[in-house]
């Protein structure tokens, strides 16, 4: 029900498939990311190896997945598709590792999720290509040693901290996604509603971009409201107004806040007197996940300087007050 989160939803998914880009040169904005994994796949390919181990981490809906099917695409490759949780025993990541074909591309989303033993196995795998797994219990158990198949294991989690340390060491290539440019959104906005067939103007498409928290997959779910608003209200076409009316009615606001950052905002001004306060209080305040508040909510708030992580716990800046139209308390104002 949040208009603005960047967690993706099944009906999204569908549509995606239509605008996800498909290969790196309509991977927009990312300009290091992008550069980097043009020589990397450039040179894997012209040895003919597969691609190092990939590690991409950012907040949800800027594009780990998208990036993913991207190298498997330029690398010629299949992609298989995973998660940590859903690896639940050692014989369910053994059964893909075994399925893979030369240079594919396994693509394990939370990867900061998985198990301790699923982990374990897949230690040797990423280094030498070897599953060493235990078959059987008790006195029969024995250990069996398979060749794998190059490949390449792309994970993605949302903040690389999250991974135990022999994990990330693992990987040769690490990326960090950032929030997009307003430039780049509208962007990608534009391209959207040309795949989709959605009159759009210059106008319209900046204006979706600015309200979509930095956030491609925030900017293609705003589009298809804002379409819908346009078809019954309009023309159809997508004007300045019109995307400005919708997205007024949508409740999401020009800094592309909504309801539960401005909930954490006003909390940590109202019931924290501004901050430092821990985040484990803060999210009992506004009833909320600790990790949510870290993954999904926070990194937009201090990239957009509305708040600040210090050693002490959170603390709102003068920003944020004049946002509310509050007044910064004389004590903190030094
Ligand atoms: P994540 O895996 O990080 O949660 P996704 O890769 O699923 O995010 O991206 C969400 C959607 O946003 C994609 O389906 C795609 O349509 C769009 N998108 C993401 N990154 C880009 C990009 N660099 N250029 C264009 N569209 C993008």
């Amino acid at each position: 029900d949040r208009m603005i989160s960047p967690i993706g939803s099944r009906e999204e998914e569908f549509v995606d498939e239509h605008i996800r880009p498909r290969r790196l040169k309509d991977y927009i904005g990312q300009p290091v990311v992008r550069e980097q994994m043009e020589i990397f796949i450039g040179a894997a390919r012209a040895r003919g190896d597969a691609l190092d181990h990939t590690l991409i981490f950012g907040p949800p809906g800027l594009g780990k997945t998208t990036l993913s099917n991207i190298i498997a695409q330029e690398m010629g490759a299949n992609l298989r598709q995973t998660s940590g949780p859903v690896l639940e025993k050692a014989g369910d990541l053994a059964a893909l590792l075994t399925n893979l074909e030369p240079h594919d591309v396994l693509f394990i989303d939370e990867i900061h999720r998985l198990s301790p033993m699923v982990e374990e196995i897949l230690y040797p795998a990423m280094e030498d290509f070897q599953l060493d797994i235990m078959i059987g219990e008790g006195p029969a158990a024995r250990s069996i040693k398979l060749d794998l198949p190059p490949f390449t294991l792309v994970g993605a989690t949302t903040r690389a901290g999250l991974l135990t340390s022999p994990l990330r060491d693992r990987f040769g290539i690490v990326q960090r996604l950032e929030f997009y440019s307003v430039e780049d959104l509208a962007y990608i906005v534009n391209r959207a509603a040309g795949i989709l067939g959605v009159p759009m103007e210059a106008g319209g498409a900046h204006e979706i971009a600015k309200r979509s928290r930095g956030t491609p997959r925030i900017a293609n779910r705003l589009l298809r409201r804002v379409r819908d608003y346009a078809q019954v209200k309009a023309n159809g076409r997508v004007s300045p107004e019109i995307a400005d009316r919708a997205l007024d009615m949508l409740n999401v606001d020009d800094k592309g806040l909504d309801h539960m950052d401005r909930r954490l905002l006003l909390a940590l001004l109202e019931k924290f007197d501004g901050g430092p306060v821990g985040v484990d209080s803060l999210a009992a305040a506004i009833g909320e996940e600790r990790g949510t508040i870290e993954d999904v909510l926070e990194p937009y708030l201090i990239q957009q300087g509305f708040l600040m992580r210090t050693p002490r716990g959170r603390v709102a800046t003068r920003h944020t007050w004049q946002y509310f139209g509050m007044v910064m308390p004389a004590a903190i104002q030094e």
